[in-house]
């Protein structure tokens, strides 16, 4: 019996022992109706019945930029980032002017996010300088969405002082065009994303095309940005397929994240990978491929050892 207890005491402390070598990460995603929350919860989900000592957890938050500069400041162990937000701030551009973070590394590639202008059927927008004069939307500070409407605005030789610039939530900029307070918003999002299925089904509004020879420019000169396809049907009133500019999502952390534990992440998302392109249609045609190009930034040196023993790198 006393062999018994002893048994039990040492068993009872080996689990408290291996509770206690649990490594606590919080990941910080964007609005509630956007994609990058979805993702960063299944990703939490899949890494932490993996059982490989790790604890994620999911914040919601304004956005890349915010997300970004979270991570470098401290508060943040991984994150879900714009493409284009994760190259200037390595190197210290727009957002992050003379201010390089080198110490921003990329887990993975994931889904392509174009940038989706979604305007009143009859505000007459059909082009991206039609905004010229209307009450636009582009995304509140902190988000990514901002950040990459700057650019294109710079692209087209236009500014905000064009049209009557608000920067709403994506969350909340969809109920202000619905009630005709604003003409357009824009959303740096995943294709099917559900704040814009929602109002594309419901609204009398639609997307507008952003496939022009400035944005074929930027995408030249930059390899973070990509012109992507949103297939026919995707949302309310769209029958044809769609060409949009825009970016790539990244989940990102700093040189900080140990390389055993973004190993482990990484490892954990590749042996379930079914699972998680199940998670949203976003990311349903992810190929090898997406993880490792248009990154932006360094790939983190355990991802790198993830991906090699896979044979994908
Ligand atoms: N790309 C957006 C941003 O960085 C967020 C998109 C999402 O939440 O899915 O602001």
């Amino acid at each position: 019996m006393k062999r018994l207890v002893s048994i039990l005491a040492a068993l009872a402390l080996a689990i408290a022992g291996a509770a206690h070598a649990q490594t606590f990460l919080t990941i910080g995603t964007g609005g509630v109706t956007g994609v990058y929350y979805p993702v960063g919860g299944a990703t939490a989900r899949i890494v932490n019945e993996a059982g490989v000592g790790l604890r994620l957890t999911v914040e919601s938050t304004g956005g890349s930029v915010f997300n970004v500069s979270a991570i470098r400041g401290g508060q943040l162990d991984l994150a879900l980032a714009q493409s284009d937000v994760a190259y200037q701030a390595f190197n210290g551009e727009a957002a992050f002017d003379g201010d390089p973070y080198d110490g921003l590394r990329v887990i993975m590639g994931l889904h392509p996010e174009p940038m989706h202008l979604v305007c009143q059927n009859d505000a007459g927008v059909e082009g991206f300088r039609d905004i010229a004069g209307k009450r636009v939307s582009i995304g509140n500070p902190g988000s990514g969405i901002l950040n990459t409407v700057q650019a294109m605005l710079e692209a087209y030789g236009m500014s905000e002082s064009d049209f009557t610039p608000e920067y709403l939530r994506a969350a909340e900029a969809p109920d202000f065009l619905r009630d005709g307070r604003i003409d357009c918003f824009f959303y740096t999002v995943g294709i099917g994303g559900a704040a814009i299925r929602d109002i594309t089904a419901t609204a009398d509004v639609s997307l507008v095309p952003l496939a022009d020879p400035e944005l074929e420019t930027m995408i030249e000169e930059f390899p973070f940005y990509a012109f992507a396809t949103v297939p026919a049907g995707t949302y309310g009133g769209q029958d044809e397929d769609l060409t949009l500019f825009g970016v790539k999502a990244l989940f990102v952390s700093s040189t900080d994240l140990s390389e055993d534990n973004a190993y482990a992440i990484v490892k954990a998302v590749l042996d379930n990978l079914e699972a998680f392109q199940a998670i949203h249609p976003a990311l349903a045609n992810l190929t090898a491929e997406d993880f490792l190009s248009g990154l932006g930034a360094p790939l983190h040196a355990g991802a790198e050892r993830a991906f090699s023993e896979a044979g994908l790198y």
